[in-house]
C-alpha cells in the first residue's frame, strides 16, 4: 500500500483512538497503582501489556476494539496493514475507510461470522 494511503488510514485509526482509549485508561491506572514502584518505571510498556490483557480478561467491546486499532497501528509499522491476515489477499480499501482497524477481506471475516454464528446460536 501507498505510503500516503497508509497515513490515511493512520489517521483514521487514530481517530477512532480516544473516545475508547479513555474508558480503558481508568482501569489501567487501577491496574498501575496496584503495580510495584520497580514496574512503574517501565511504564510504555506495561501500559501496553495492560491493555492487551485487559483487552482479553474483559473480553469487553471497547477494549477489545483498543487493541484492534492498537494491532492495526502496528501492522502499519510492520508493513503488512491492509492484508488479510487470514488468506493474505488485500483488504478491500473501501472496506478499510469502513473499518480501518479490520483484520480479514469480507471473505474471510464472512467464514468467521458464520462459524460464530453457528456456535452461538441456540439449538432449538
Ligand atoms: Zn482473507
Amino acid at each position: 500500500m501507498e505510503v500516503s494511503k497508509l497515513e490515511h488510514f493512520k489517521q483514521l485509526l487514530l481517530a477512532e483512538l480516544p473516545g475508547h482509549a479513555r474508558h480503558v485508561s481508568e482501569e489501567q491506572a487501577a491496574a498501575l497503582d496496584a503495580a510495584s514502584d520497580d514496574a512503574k518505571e517501565s511504564a510504555d510498556l506495561a501500559m501496553r501489556d495492560v491493555t492487551e490483557e485487559m483487552a482479553l480478561k474483559l473480553g469487553d467491546r471497547e477494549s477489545q476494539m483498543v487493541a484492534d486499532i492498537d494491532q492495526a497501528l502496528l501492522r502499519i509499522e510492520e508493513g503488512s496493514y491492509g492484508v488479510c491476515v487470514r488468506c493474505g489477499r488485500p483488504i478491500d480499501e473501501r472496506r478499510l475507510e469502513a473499518m480501518p482497524a479490520a483484520r480479514y477481506d469480507a471473505e474471510c471475516q464472512a467464514v468467521i461470522e458464520a462459524a460464530k454464528g453457528m456456535n452461538a446460536r441456540p439449538s432449538l
